[in-house]
């Protein structure tokens, strides 16, 4: 863009008198301020304007019939003053930033790992899935990649599989037990015995020897036994350092303990009803409820493998897909390219698994010939030569250290893997299960190897295979998922398809801690994306996140919102300010010009600091997507937008162009980042492009009588109170007290701000109502307050003054009537003192000062009890 036409554009009262304008005017400095070209029309007219120059100088060549070729000089290339920043970020397969080289031109191929869709997503889901999103709207929005993001939804799972075995259970114990009766008080208490046994038995003092010794043999004595241990934990739990040791030392326990104790207190509960003859559905459905954890575990056990209907598992999983998506909306979170479920691409990953074994990197195993496992081999993997010999395969590129790591490993494989029938087969600790074998009561699908279904980490593989092809440019998930899935999913994908990197660029983002300590639901610092909501906005969460590194451990702590609030208020008032000035210019149109262009040093600093800060934006974008720097540049360029405007004394002399330029590349680049809320969120997300306002179509002109009535009543009201003023004939301070009503009630409520200004005109800003409802109430409790100090004070002052009245109440005359002295003149001042001898002349010297002091006082004093002020 040429700087002259920079100038005509971001000038300037002619450019805003010109835009303002009803006529419409053939330069290209008529556009409406408000809604300027976008950045490609501004481009084209410019370049139309130069094709027209490039024209006149072409036509005397072609008309010229003297012969002589007349040619254009020479033209040169520019030089590059400033470099293009390059695009690199961290990638966990070298733990460094690296230059991004997306494989086909502008395309980007992105696989994202979804969740395990069996509970409610919480803030460790969130910091995942909207990292993943910024980044996505930066590569897309802002780097102007095209960006095919897959994401695949967990839809078989071992979690998945207990999840809905478990409330499938429970579901048909309640339907089996509409009363409450001692065989379902019975039952209960069996299942808490077993869950007690099973789970918090290790945390109570060993049993002393002589009950041992009684024998702890019939079933009645252990439940005893179980009671005594969980009392004897419940009271050793009171000490926090014991509460904190047996919670590190299993992070489960709280859960536990408190599953247990709900449902011991419905037992008492229930027995109290049993013996006072109270069999409702109320009582069983109340000792149900509390005892759900303990009974689901005690149920599952008997009847676990009863559960065949495939429906169940499908069930539990659709519906927390749908919880997981409504939550995403509610986060912002744009939704996939493409979803894959795993559900749906088995036949694929049966082929894609017996591509392995036939290249020998995989084995199936079992207990049966016709109920195999599969195990991926990763000694035969590990270090073999590749089909064409050029390069050797590698097991575990993101985290070689955890290669061993029987923990991490045991996770990996579910939470169903430890019998001897989901482990058979496998010939070293490091293989994982490509496919496993079901049992009754997990859902199966068929396959070479009879019926199973797949382990977690080869769904990955299969689907992002499927859609993406065999290599993808990014890959990323949480942090905890780099081993062993991720570093699985790149040894199956590889042994399949025969490739050295099967992921180019492996984004991990980082932990979230609450308070500083891993969340989780033992440790009562477990939040909900729910939870989360109703205590802060989504761009409130989006914003915590995006002043972080996005790779790094965040630790999200309730007094770091602050800082975040802050910022979005900045962002807000910076807004909102420049919004109402743009309306009151158009509002104002051809009055506002004054003839001067308001184009002097401290506009062009104030480009200057918009151009270094759009340059500082790009480098941060371009650094590994460094949000932190980026939100810091737009705070400081939004900042140096403020002192610019506050340098003027006079509001006319703000030239309106350059702060509207700023105002709209610090939306723009909010917007980009997810920020945007409201029209300015649904612009981005909403399919197609929009229809214009049509206000004569009858559904628009229903909006508008409901956007409208409301300050068109204000109006009205307003203007029948004048009416009656006038025809009154009320003094001015009327009118004004009026006008203060206006402002300060009606307005307020219908969310707009009038700011009185120094030449008489406010200035009108558009400000939610609530948070004007917020300033009037603190402005009238300031005021009470003032009022209240104002009255406390007058209050003293008049009980001083009594007090000081009161001092007069004696007359003058009978002041010194005491029994220490013996004579008195006419007056009442002592002359000798009770021995009879004279006063010295100096002491009746200060008493005639008292009593001449005494004659004042008394005058005040009777004076004030004639006004009635005393009595
Ligand atoms: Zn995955």
């Amino acid at each position: 863009m040429s700087s002259l036409f920079r100038a005509a554009l971001l000038s300037s009262r002619s450019s805003l008198l010109a835009s303002l304008a009803p006529t419409t005017r053939s330069t290209l400095s008529a556009r409406p301020l408000a809604q300027p070209h976008p950045p490609g029309i501004v481009r084209a007219l410019s370049c139309a304007r130069q094709s027209n120059l490039v024209m006149a100088a072409a036509q005397p060549e072609s008309s010229s019939s003297a012969g002589a070729k007349i040619s254009q000089p020479e033209w040169q290339i520019p030089q590059k003053q400033v470099p293009e920043p390059e695009l690199k970020m961290y990638n966990s397969l070298t733990r460094s930033k690296v230059p991004f080289v997306p494989k086909k031109g502008r395309t980007v191929t992105w696989y994202n790992c979804g969740p395990t869709v069996y509970d409610a997503s919480h803030m460790g889901h969130a910091r995942n899935y909207v990292t993943q999103d910024i980044i996505r709207r930066i590569l897309r929005d802002y780097l102007g990649y095209d960006v095919h993001f897959v994401m695949n939804i967990t839809d078989i799972d071992d979690k998945i599989i207990i999840k809905a075995r478990h409330s499938h259970l429970v579901r048909q114990f309640r339907a089996q037990h509409p009363q409450l009766t001692k065989p379902l008080l019975q039952t209960i208490q069996d299942a808490w015995s077993a869950y007690f046994a099973k789970n918090l038995e290790r945390f109570a003092p060993p049993v002393p020897p002589q009950e041992q010794q009684g024998g702890l043999v019939d079933q009645a004595e252990k439940a005893r036994a179980g009671e005594a241990g969980f009392e004897e934990i419940a009271r050793l739990r009171q000490d926090a350092a014991w509460l904190k040791t047996a919670s590190e030392k299993e992070p489960k326990f709280g859960m536990w303990f408190s599953a247990l104790d709900r449902s011991r207190q419905a037992q008492v509960a229930a027995a109290m009803s049993l013996a006072a003859s109270d069999s409702s559905p109320e009582a069983a459905s109340n000792l149900i409820d509390a005892s759900e954890d303990v009974l689901a575990a005690f149920l599952d056990k008997q009847f676990g493998s009863t559960v065949t209907d495939p429906a169940v598992f499908r069930d539990t999983a659709a519906y927390w897909e749908t919880q997981f998506f409504n939550d995403m909306k509610r986060l912002h979170v744009e939704p996939p390219t493409t979803l894959t479920r795993v559900s749906e691409y088995v036949p694929e990953i049966v082929t894609f698994v017996q591509q392995i074994i036939d290249r020998g990197y995989a084995y199936a195993e079992g207990l049966d010939a016709d109920k195999k496992n599969v195990w991926f081999d990763t000694r035969a993997f590990d270090g073999a030569k590749s089909s064409d010999g050029s390069f050797d395969h590698s097991y575990a590129k993101l985290q070689p250290w955890s290669k061993g790591n029987r923990e991490l490993l045991e996770e990996g494989e579910g939470s169903l893997s430890t019998s001897t029938t989901a482990t058979a087969g496998k010939r070293a600790a490091s293989d994982f299960a490509l496919w496993k074998s079901s049992k009754p009561g997990e859902p199966a699908w068929p396959s070479p190897w009879g019926p199973g279904r797949p382990g977690w980490h080869i769904e990955c593989s299969v689907m992002g295979s499927a859609v993406l092809g065999e290599t993808m440019d990014i890959h990323s998930g949480g942090v905890d998922l780099m081993f062993p899935h991720h570093d699985n999913e790149i040894a199956q994908s590889e042994a399949h398809h025969g490739c050295r990197q099967w992921v180019n660029y492996f984004l991990h983002t980082g932990h979230l801690h609450i308070e500083g300590l891993k969340m989780s639901k033992s440790l009562k610092n477990f939040i909900s994306i729910d939870e989360a909501l109703e205590r802060f906005t989504a761009r409130q969460l989006r914003m915590s996140f995006l002043l972080q590194p996005w790779h790094g451990r965040m630790d999200f702590k309730q007094s770091a919102l602050g800082e975040v609030k802050n910022a979005e208020a900045a962002f807000n008032n910076f807004f909102v300010g420049i919004k109402a000035k743009v309306a009151e210019a158009k509002a104002l149109g051809d009055g506002y010009s004054d003839g001067q262009h308001h184009y002097g040093d401290k506009e062009k600093a104030l480009m200057q600091s918009l151009e270094d800060a759009q340059h500082a934006f790009r480098l941060a974008m371009c650094d590994s997507f460094d949000t932190p720097k980026g939100m810091e540049v737009l705070l400081d360029l939004v900042s140096r937008a403020n002192v610019y405007e506050k340098s003027h004394e006079k509001r006319a002399d703000v030239n309106l162009g350059v702060l509207t330029a700023v105002a709209r590349y610090t939306g723009d680049m909010l917007k980009m980042l997810g920020l945007g809320e409201g029209a300015a969120l649904s612009a981005a997300s909403d399919l197609g492009w929009g229809v214009a306002d049509d206000s004569v179509d009858g559904a628009s002109a229903v909006n508008k009588e409901e956007l409208l009535l409301p300050y068109l009543r204000a109006l009205s009201t307003f203007r029948d109170a004048v009416r009656k003023l006038a025809r009154s004939g009320a003094p001015a301070s009327d009118y004004l007290k009026l006008s203060d009503a206006l402002r300060d009630n009606d307005l307020v409520d219908l969310g707009v701000a009038l700011e009185d200004t120094e030449d008489g005109k406010a200035l009108v800003k558009l400000v939610p109502a609530a948070q004007l409802q917020a300033a009037k109430r603190e402005k009238e409790a300031a005021a009470a307050e003032k009022a209240a100090r104002k009255a406390q004070a007058a209050e003293q002052a008049r009980l001083k003054r009594l007090e000081n009245l009161e001092k007069g109440r004696t007359a003058p005359e009978q002041l010194f009537r005491t029994a220490e002295y013996s004579e008195w003149d006419e007056r009442g001042i002592p002359t000798k003192d009770k021995e009879g001898a004279d006063l010295a002349k100096k002491r009746r010297k200060n008493l005639e000062k008292d009593w001449d002091k005494q004659t004042k006082l008394h005058k005040d004093f009777l004076d004030a009890q004639a006004s009635g002020e005393i009595q």
